[in-house]
């Protein structure tokens, strides 16, 4: 049975969290990304989304080769996180709460759901457990109206059963559907803050 590390979970979240990745900024975390997929087995693709909508890095592809045959399956988190998030310094604390340093956000969405793909992955290769082919999506440029999934060439993908590891609430808790995107204006007084 596969047993996820909580060390290396944490060792991950605070490697990607200290990165700074604001929307057009993820050049960092796909590197770092693309070296851990690199680790798992992987090989990974950069697609053209950073020139297509100015920033410096693409969306992610990565595809690990089954070790039993059936239909892939696809874990996908965004790279990106909102501003302000250059020079973040995460900071575990004695409780397990994981924080910035008050000058910056943290960047858990969605450096949680990269770090939890990377050791689930990490986990069922280190058991030997079977699985079948795995690809994965990191796109750049979701928290700015997922531009970046937006110039993804979705023909790429083989799955047809996805996982998007990017959605608050309890453990355990899924969305099967959502509304899509809707956009609205407010203006709101206070102090500069993640919406
Ligand atoms: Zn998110």
């Amino acid at each position: 049975m596969p047993t996820i590390s909580q060390e290396r979970l944490t060792q991950d979240f605070l490697e990607l969290t200290a990165v700074s990745s604001e929307s057009l900024d993820e050049r960092k975390a796909a590197d770092l990304l693309t070296q851990k997929l690199h680790e798992l087995g992987f090989s990974v693709v950069e697609d053209k989304a950073g020139e297509k909508l100015g920033g410096n890095a693409g969306n992610l592809y990565g595809f690990l080769k089954g070790t039993i045959p059936g239909e892939p399956l696809l874990f996908s988190a965004h790279m990106d996180t909102v501003k302000p998030g250059r020079n973040k310094k995460p900071i575990l604390h004695e409780d397990g709460i994981f924080t910035s340093d008050g000058t910056t956000v943290l960047g858990a969405d969605d450096s949680a759901g990269l770090a939890e793909i990377l050791e689930g992955i990490r986990s069922v290769r280190e058991s030997g457990q079977p699985h079948r082919d795995i690809e994965i999506l990191f796109p750049v440029a979701e928290e700015i109206y997922i531009q970046g999934s937006g110039v993804f060439d979705f023909n790429r993908i083989r799955a047809k059963e996805a996982y998007v590891l990017d959605m608050s609430g309890e453990v355990g808790s899924a969305a099967v559907r959502a509304p899509s995107l809707i956009l609205f204006r407010v203006t709101v007084n206070g102090r500069a803050s993640h919406s």
